[in-house]
């Protein structure tokens, strides 16, 4: 579990400056506690173990932030449910198997609320009234347990890397620009920007290519078995010594400057990839994918942000930037993107 103690001013040659102070404050309270960890991996064993004593072919992986070091105390658990000897199941296929689960789920007078969602990648949900929980179930997105590990392993390269993705997803929360059932961003691509940012928007980079530096180790094909999620890699040493707080409002910047038109967004190739290349490898195979905003999936090279397909919805995700963006850069203070004015 990656829990942080340390203040960072001891660990690094930064400056520390109060918008850093308020980012790492809001760190603390907010990022996933051990107790919170603890809970979700008590709930995961007991799943699994209900699950396997009936479908012994059943695997259940944990992905998502409880994973990834990337959660907050109140993120949900994204859970998968593996089928062993289908690995690329078809959507009909997944659907099946999560209504033999649900089925089977629903002896458990803990479970409640559960629902299955059919949506592209269809979802069981449910909460778990011992632990206060919620669980999103998927049924063999296998490429959701590779992206989960290589997160982890962004996670750990730089102390700043979890602040600066917290704050950023807390932010946007706030906003109600993060959520995909609403035309906005998932967590998930939310990550990808921040990841983004941090390996080619700032110069030098705070964070490597570990597609580039680690070859063969992030591919789509490699044997989900044998991933590590707990694996600890080198952290990079980067030379880059900005602080928590610049880095905010660089990051702001560089989103409200980026030409979503014409660029997509890699963090396989750690760079901005013009559209018309990225659909060699997205977008003109799948045109539906090209929406306003285009972030490449780093194994299966789908848009995870294809979500986001409305005018409207992007023209305000677009205003919260800029409005957020000047407040910081007026008052360098982090309150100031949590209270935006409304008739900003
Ligand atoms: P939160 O803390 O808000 O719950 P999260 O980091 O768990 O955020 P989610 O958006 O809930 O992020 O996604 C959970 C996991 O599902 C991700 O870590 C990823 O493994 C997988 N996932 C989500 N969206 C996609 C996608 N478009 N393509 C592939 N995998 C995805
Ligand atoms: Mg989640």
């Amino acid at each position: 579990v990656q829990v942080t103690h340390a203040p960072p001013q001891l660990v690094s040659g930064c400056e520390w400056d109060k918008l850093s102070e308020g980012i790492w404050n809001k760190f603390m309270i907010h990022q996933q506690t051990e107790i919170t960890y603890r809970k979700k991996i008590l709930l995961w064993k007991c799943l699994s173990d209900f699950i396997q004593s009936s479908f012994p072919r059943y695997g259940l992986f944990l992905v998502g932030s409880t994973m990834s070091g990337f959660g907050s105390d109140a993120s949900d658990v994204d859970m998968c449910l593996l089928v062993r000897h289908t690995e690329v199941a078809q959507r009909s296929e997944a659907v099946i198997h999560l209504k033999y689960v649900l089925k089977h789920l629903r002896r458990c007078k803990h479970l409640t609320r559960p629902e299955l969602i059919q949506a592209k990648v269809p979802i069981l949900k449910f909460r778990d009234t011992s632990f206060s929980l919620d669980v999103d179930l998927n049924c063999n997105n296998s490429v959701g347990i590779r992206n989960t590990h290589l997160l982890h392993c962004y996670s750990q390269m730089d102390w700043r890397v979890r602040p600066l993705v917290l704050i950023v997803k807390l932010w946007a929360h706030k906003h109600d620009i993060n959520n995909a059932q609403h035309m906005t961003i998932s967590s998930y691509s939310l990550v990808l920007m921040v990841i983004h940012f941090l390996q080619c928007g700032v110069a030098p980079p705070v964070l490597p290519c570990l597609h580039e530096m680690y070859q063969g180790k992030f591919t789509p094909h490699s044997d989900v078995l044998m991933i590590d999620m707990h694996e600890d890699l080198q952290p990079f040493n980067s030379d880059n010594n900005q602080a928590l707080g610049e880095l905010l409002h660089d990051f702001l910047r560089y989103y409200v400057e980026f030409d979503f038109s014409q660029y997509a967004i890699s963090v396989r190739l750690a760079s901005r990839v013009p559209i018309e290349e990225c659909s060699a490898l997205a977008c003109r195979n799948y045109p539906y994918q090209r929406k306003y905003l285009c972030i490449e999936e780093p194994f299966d090279l789908t848009n995870t942000a294809r979500s986001v397909y409305n005018h409207g919805v992007f023209e305000r995700v677009k205003a919260v930037f800029r409005t957020s963006y000047n407040n910081l850069k007026e008052t360098r203070n982090i309150e100031s993107i949590f209270h935006l004015d409304k008739n900003d």
